[in-house]
């Protein structure tokens, strides 16, 4: 059965969550007569990382939220950066804080993530919101402020539900085990009900696996990895992979021969990495509301 497949429109449905977000935090604005905070900080000359604070800065503007962005030196001290944070921490203005990676290698990034208020860490990374994620909890039971979920992941619930599909059931193939994506998304689409199969590149087999898969989610990092034929006909397919090759964006599946077998299907770009920041200001609106 040769369906062409139903492009989700990643663009569209983030615009969609941003106009809904700007009423949102117009409202908060009025109501505690202040505006709602995102400080950024951002180390080193990172020609990629620019770019995506660039993106993030102009979010916040689309949809009211002042953002204060910390341009620190490539050299900066590890003494330097935790007293910023902790700063930031305690700076009433300050609703979420990112810390833009990769930073430079002097500086341990798991160490320095620990540092956020969890309250505060929007990108969902500090161990208390990926615990709180693990345990299917909404609210933490310890400070009663939200989890916070990782941003990514959560854009590609919100694409998957946006298909009107059933998700409840479905076997659920997710390639890819980082912490930024691969896990976390794993652990929400088991929330949803599920039967998820995590792969990875230890994986034996990889094709009859993808071939089984209602929901299929690549996070890999590898241009086209995935043919047509390792495809299920129907099925949902988000490709999150964004691969750079000769001046182009790539994802992680071979757009033209999955969209001739799956029935929804994501294209890169314009597909999970809008969503990714209409993410990431859902999250500043919700650390707001603790
Ligand atoms: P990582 O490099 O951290 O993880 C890649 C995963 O892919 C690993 O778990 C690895 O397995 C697995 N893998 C590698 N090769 C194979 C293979 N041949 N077969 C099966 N699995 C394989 O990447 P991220 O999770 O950070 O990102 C993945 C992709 O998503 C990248 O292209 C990244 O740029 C993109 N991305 C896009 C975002 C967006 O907003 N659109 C946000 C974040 C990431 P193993 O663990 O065994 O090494």
């Amino acid at each position: 059965m040769n369906t062409k497949g139903i492009i989700i429109d990643g663009k569209l449905i983030s615009q969609k969550i941003k106009d809904e977000l700007r009423l949102k935090v117009q409202q908060h604005n009025n109501k505690h007569d202040t505006q709602i905070g995102l400080a950024v900080v951002l180390v080193g000359e990172n020609q990629a990382s620019q770019v995506y604070v660039r993106n993030k800065v102009k979010a916040c503007d689309q949809v009211g939220i002042k953002s204060f962005v910390h341009k620190l030196d490539e050299t900066i001290s590890a003494d330097e950066v935790t007293s910023l944070i902790k700063e930031l921490n305690n700076n009433p203005n300050i609703n979420g804080i990112l810390i833009q990676l990769p930073l430079p290698k002097h500086l341990n990034e798991d160490k320095i993530l620990a540092l956020v208020d969890p309250s505060k860490d929007v990108d969902g990374f500090h161990i208390h919101n990926a615990a709180g994620l693990f345990l299917g909890h909404h609210i933490s039971q310890s400070t009663q402020t939200p989890i916070l979920y990782p941003c990514t992941p959560s854009g590609i619930i919100e694409l998957v539900k946006s298909t009107g599909e059933s998700i409840e059931g479905k076997h659920a193939v997710v390639i890819g085990r980082s912490n930024i994506v691969g896990k976390p998304v794993a652990m929400m689409l088991l929330s949803l009900g599920c039967t998820v199969t995590i792969c990875h590149s230890k994986t034996k087999d990889l094709p009859s696996i993808t071939k089984q898969a209602d929901i299929l989610v690549v996070a890999i990092g590898r241009k086209e990895f995935i043919s047509g034929d390792m495809v299920k006909p129907g099925s949902i397919v988000i490709d999150v992979g964004i691969n750079r090759h000769e001046g182009k964006i790539y994802g992680d599946v071979n757009f033209d021969q999955a969209k001739q077998i799956a029935k929804h299907i994501t294209p890169v770009p314009g597909g999970v990495g809008p969503m990714t920041i209409a993410m990431l200001l859902s999250n500043t609106l919700k650390a707001s509301e603790k």
